[in-house]
């Protein structure tokens, strides 16, 4: 099969990502195998093929916003048949036996494997999985190319959005704008709440304000209309953790998205620490995947993409790390079909 690879990690203008010719992986057990239809493509590839983050496994097959059809069973795999559609996340495995695990909160499972990361993922034509930790889609009214972004940006929208305990009626802050916070704009506006952004993109205040957006603007210059109940936060700029403090409501839930993070600095605990609680999106969790799918179809979640060929991801990846993507997010479109 073809796949893109990540052997040496280097900036995207250098070419990180190879394509070769690799044996079609054969399912164990109870996995399944996934024929790829459609891939996003996420940041965190960008930062796996570059080195911001370090390689768990070499090489690996980046690509964890994966649709397919299954293609194959192991011989213990019972809850797909041939042709099921599919989707798989983030989460790849999480041992089901820890403390963690058995409160229900796998995100922090010492044992988790993540897809595209610490096993193979969807920049290839065929990938793996065991069955229950694929996403079932086979009733989902979405196409696959929209199926796709809800598999990471979607799935940890909704994370950051449980985490934030923000309820109906209330006004909730975010700072950045990308496809994550897009998801949750959405939602947050099916429920009646009052959203404020912060963001430099000219582009993202449009399409914000198209999708229901009640402010927009820079919070590094400028305080939102109205202190809120929860804010959520996306950048890596551990500087502006304190303007975005300062404009929550004491009760109010600061949660952070970022993987990584310039130090943070507060120097005014009394105004704009005491009294909030922080919180930080620590990888993902089936049943919230679960939850997501099941809104993202009722509110029809598609999303402004960029359609790839499997033979441009190189070339897609560069425009996403000089923001010159058509669209919201990129999809790969493997021409299946
Ligand atoms: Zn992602
Ligand atoms: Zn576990």
């Amino acid at each position: 099969m073809k796949a893109w690879i990540v052997e040496e990690q280097k900036p995207i203008e250098e070419g990180p990502l190879k394509l070769v010719e690799l044996p079609i992986p054969e399912p164990r057990g109870r996995e399944i195998r996934v024929r790829v239809t459609h891939c996003g493509i996420c940041r965190t590839d960008l930062h796996i093929a570059e080195g911001d983050i370090p390689l768990s496994k070499k090489p690996v097959v980046p690509g964890h916003e994966i649709v397919g059809v299954v293609d194959a069973l192991g011989p213990e795999a019972r809850r797909f048949k041939i042709g099921d559609r599919v989707g798989i996340s983030w989460l790849n495995y999480t041992c089901g036996e820890c403390k963690y695990c058995k409160r229900g909160e796998e995100n922090y499972c010492p044992h988790i494997k993540r897809t595209g990361y610490d096993v193979d993922g969807g920049f290839a034509e065929y990938t793996i999985i065991r069955e229950d930790f694929a996403f079932d889609l086979r009733r989902h009214s979405l196409s696959s190319e929209d199926l796709a972004p809800i598999m990471c940006p979607g799935i940890t929208g909704h994370f950051a959005f449980k985490l934030s305990e923000i309820r109906e009626g209330e006004r909730l802050g975010m700072l950045g704008f990308g496809p994550t916070a897009y998801y949750l704009l959405r939602v947050a506006k099916s429920m009646d709440i009052e959203v404020y952004i912060s963001t430099r993109s000219e582009e993202h205040k449009r399409v914000a304000l198209q999708y229901g957006a009640d402010w927009v603007g820079n919070l590094a210059h400028q305080d939102f209309p109205h202190k809120v109940d929860a804010f959520i936060f996306f950048p890596t700029a551990g500087h502006l953790v304190e303007r975005a403090l300062a404009n929550t409501l004491p009760a109010a839930t600061l949660v952070l998205g970022a993987v990584a993070m310039t130090p943070i600095t507060i120097k005014d605990y009394t105004s704009n620490l005491w009294g909030r609680r922080i919180k930080t999106v620590y990888q993902v969790r089936r049943d919230y995947g679960i939850e997501f799918l099941e809104i993202a179809d009722k509110l029809k979640l598609t999303i402004e993409k960029e359609i790839v060929s499997f033979n441009d991801v190189p070339d897609a990846m560069l425009r996403l790390k000089r923001g010159e993507i058509n669209g919201m997010v990129q999809v790969i479109d493997f021409g299946v079909e």
